[in-house]
């Protein structure tokens, strides 16, 4: 019997040569030093924050550099598989406006030439060069049961021996052609193990974009490569004819993967493949109520769930801006230099990025996106809240819908400019802000009066103003000269200065005043500008709403 006879019988269906299949995958046609990243998540449903990082981070890399940025789904490990699971990824990544330029597209479909983009679909790839390494004597089957293989763990543990399938516990290793062919023959279970023909006494190193040079010992380990259930391969064969095929020329990965390290650089030599770059990210963390940082997590943390952004109505690139300031340390300085400036401006650079894990800051995102969004116009703020109150705010919609105009020139009110209002974290805080505006709203209030309570000296200082003073027509100065008469009149300060002086001498000042006109038209104590408030209510509005008081 001969390897031939032996990888025959291990795979007899796969017709398929290892050279046919490098010919369907050639180099890729882009510019020098377009980046080629990928996304590749188990299909399980959702992406969490952690995830959605790394995206942002391959996305952004392939976008710097004019290059690919593709999702693959790794659905080998067919416990982390859920029903739907490639949508609920594929519409998490859209909610932040990621959209891969290849890959699953769908639950069953892809663009683009280099697929099948889903691991399952790829099998008949996985098992041609797994029969080629056998056929090469690179790879070999082994009937190892769990039980010899717990066993051998035993032993190793006992010893203080490095726990693995390697030297003399690589049992299967040894087998003649013979022996093995037999054994498949007869009908035994196999899984395909890598030959290693590495010596752990030598180093390796990797060099890591972002964590710079780690050193290891070269990987002797004979690890699994074609599982014996499904016939699926193991993440690392994966990988590596994934990455090598697809022409991936960086591979961004959790720090877990990085002890995997020498088993990988191992099968991209063996294989002939060339070895992509690698940068293993960091967790993501928080710092928690009693000040210690841990890992974000998806039980305790409402933050950690990519549909809580969406839910909330924060803008997509808001979070994106926030997902750059935590992936590169200096994006924040580049950000307060350029506060109108876009995230295409900025080039992600992975020597900025921080090993010890990302920390995630609530709050610090609010703010981001508060000032993002007193930067939209009062048309963008009016098109992107939109679709969002479609969702989760159908009163609010109809409302915006029908008085579009009139929503547009409330959202104008101190927009623009250079310091513009900071109202809205997102647009779920939208409601709180202009509820009043809208007279289907404005029912059964309830009004914050200040200082002056007293509803007769209300109605009197609303009646005079009303009747006496307001005009709808008049300029800001006036209006506001006009304000400061009628205070004078009802004995009220026009001038704090004065007040503050000789506070006794009068029943209040101008500010009490406003805050009387200014919730008895909406309710609330605080508002944007007052002026443009009444202007935009107009007179007949304003004398309904004071009707209302009683
Ligand atoms: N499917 C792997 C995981 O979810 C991907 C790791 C990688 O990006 O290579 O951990």
């Amino acid at each position: 019997m001969t390897l031939k006879d032996l990888a025959d019988i291990m795979f007899p269906d796969v017709t398929l040569t290892v050279d046919e299949i490098e010919k369907r995958y050639p180099e890729r046609d882009l510019e020098e030093g377009a980046e080629v990243t990928r996304f590749a998540p188990s299909p399980t449903g959702f992406v969490h924050m952690g995830s959605l990082l790394s995206a942002f981070q391959d996305f952004k890399l392939a976008k710097d550099t004019k290059g690919i940025f593709y999702l693959r789904i790794e659905d080998t490990d067919t416990l982390r598989t859920v029903e739907n699971g490639i949508s609920g990824i594929i519409s998490d990544l859209a909610n932040f406006d990621i959209y891969p330029d290849e890959g699953m597209i769908s639950e069953t479909e892809s663009i683009g030439n280099y697929g099948p983009y889903i691991q399952s679909e790829r099998k008949k790839i996985y098992h041609a060069y797994a029969k080629y390494l056998v056929e090469k004597g690179l790879a070999y089957p082994c009937f190892c049961s769990k039980e010899s293989l717990d066993e051998t763990r035993k032993i190793q543990e006992l010893n203080k021996e490095r726990i693995g399938y390697y030297g003399s516990y690589a049992r299967c290793r040894t087998l003649s052609v013979d022996e093995a062919y037999e054994k498949i023959k007869n009908g035994e279970e196999f899984v395909v193990r890598f030959k290693s023909m590495g010596d752990f006494n030598n180093k390796i190193t990797l060099n890591d974009r972002m964590r710079g040079k780690i050193e290891f010992p070269e990987n002797d380990m004979d690890i699994v490569i074609i599982k014996s259930n499904d016939k699926l391969p193991t993440y690392h064969f994966a990988h590596a004819i994934d990455d090598h095929l697809m022409h991936t020329t960086t591979v961004m990965r959790g720090e877990e993967w990085i002890p995997s390290y020498p088993i990988h650089h191992d099968l991209f030599k063996t294989l002939g493949f060339k070895e992509p770059l690698y940068a293993h990210l960091g967790l993501v963390l928080k710092i928690d109520e009693n000040g210690t940082r841990r890992k974000l997590s998806k039980r305790k943390d409402p933050e950690a769930s990519v549909s809580f952004y969406h839910e909330k109505g924060i803008p997509p690139e808001a979070t994106k801006l926030y997902l750059m300031t935590i992936a590169n340390s200096n994006f924040e300085e580049w950000f307060l230099s350029n506060p109108t400036g876009k995230l295409t401006d900025f080039k992600m650079d992975f020597s900025k990025m921080s090993e010890s894990g990302s920390l995630f800051d609530v709050e610090k995102l609010f703010n981001i996106s508060k000032n993002y969004i007193s930067r939209m116009t009062s048309q963008e703020l009016y098109d992107k809240s939109l679709p969002w109150m479609e969702e989760y705010d159908k009163e609010l919609f109809e409302l915006m819908k029908k008085y579009s105009d009139y929503t547009k020139a409330i959202f104008n009110i101190e927009r623009g400019g250079e310091k513009p209002r900071k109202d809205y974290a997102s647009f779920s805080d939208i409601r709180g802000g202009i509820w009043y505006m809208y007279d289907e709203l404005f029912k059964d209030v309830n009004y914050e009066y200040q200082k002056v309570t007293d509803i007769d000296e209300i109605k009197k200082i609303l009646n005079l103003y009303f009747n006496e003073y307001y005009d709808i027509n008049d300029d800001k100065d006036t209006w506001f000269s006009k304000m400061k008469e009628m205070t004078e009149k009802l004995g009220y300060a026009s001038n704090m200065k004065d007040y503050k002086k000789n506070p006794e001498n009068y029943k209040g000042n101008v500010a009490d005043i406003s805050t009387v006109i200014r919730v008895s038209i909406t309710s609330r104590s605080q508002t944007p500008d007052l002026y443009e408030i009444l202007k935009l209510l107009g007179i007949d509005r304003i004398k309904t709403r004071i009707n209302m008081i009683k």
